[in-house]
């Protein structure tokens, strides 16, 4: 059997639709009608790519090369990268942790993560954007000398998961250090805000970050916090470590900001849903992304 065969009936064999298929093997043998092969049948009076009108329209400029489909192809190369990350994830979780995957569903978290990312990458620029003209929104930093804290969750009724980020910045208004991470599970907002805090504070403890200013955008837990109410829940619980944690730091300061005060906190906590674990960085690692 030969090369072209075997490639025909490995084509035929998959489970894509025959139109595909069709086309597929038309774009084999270069015979579907972009402006350059009707051109070199002289039925069109100019080789040149109809949308751009940059280049001569061959296929590879059809599908690849022009601009109006670099973007198409630049999401999908993207999605295939964090396919890769996902698939040796996915190996890893059945190797040590003897938990299958189904391929359907490393797909779908490849794809759910970037979404996450991609959201939380444009929110931030939106409101870098929108906070350049509203000074009186912009984040600021601790008194010289002093570290702050920021902390934000967030909650996926969709992957059924609460996530939380955290940032340590210095009175210049560098990142020191930044986690993420995230459970199963949906909380209250205002739980998930206390448990994201109580797992910073841990965070900071065991990295030695000696914080003195605390900011969360969730007012309600800082009423909850300072309150001398007793709270049996769950969420008592949270409350209740979190002041044994704040006993321990007498010189720590607790402050409410708005959330757009909070953003870099609230994007690693978007980011965060889509972890298979806990993300933790410091300053002397390269940094990933814009934190
Ligand atoms: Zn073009």
């Amino acid at each position: 059997m030969d090369t072209f065969t075997r490639w025909w009936r490995s084509l035929c064999s998959l489970p894509i639709p025959p139109k595909i298929r069709h086309f597929i093997f038309r774009l084999a043998q270069n015979s579907i009608p972009t402006a350059q092969n009707l051109y070199h049948r002289h039925c069109l009076s100019s080789p040149v790519c109809p949308r751009c009108n940059l280049c001569y329209e061959s296929v590879k400029h059809a599908l690849f090369e022009c601009r109006f489909m670099k973007k198409a192809w630049s999401d999908a190369f993207n999605l295939f990268l964090c396919m890769l990350w996902k698939c040796w994830n996915a190996r890893n979780a059945a190797v040590f942790r003897n938990q299958e995957s189904k391929p359907l569903r490393i797909e779908q978290e490849a794809q759910d993560y970037l979404d996450f990312y991609q959201a939380a990458q444009d929110k931030q620029r939106m409101q870098t954007q929108s906070t350049t003209d509203l000074d009186i929104l912009v984040w600021e930093p601790p008194p010289v000398g002093s570290l702050k804290l920021n902390t934000d969750a967030a909650i996926s009724p969709h992957q059924n998961r609460t996530g939380g980020g955290a940032l340590v910045h210095d009175h210049s208004g560098k990142v020191l250090a930044a986690t993420a991470f995230n459970r199963m599970g949906q909380m209250q907002p205002q739980v998930a805000e206390g448990w994201v805090l109580l797992e910073s504070l841990k965070w900071c403890r065991d990295n030695g970050l000696n914080i003195q200013h605390i900011e969360v955008d969730c007012k309600n837990l800082i009423t909850d916090l300072q309150s001398t109410n007793e709270n049996l829940s769950s969420y008592g619980t949270i409350i209740n470590s979190i002041r044994r944690m704040f006993s321990s730091l007498p010189t720590v300061f607790l402050h409410h900001t708005r959330r757009q005060r909070n953003t870099a906190a609230h994007n690693l906590a978007q980011m965060s849903i889509g972890l298979d674990n806990t993300w933790s960085w410091n300053s002397q690692d390269p940094c990933p992304f814009l934190l």
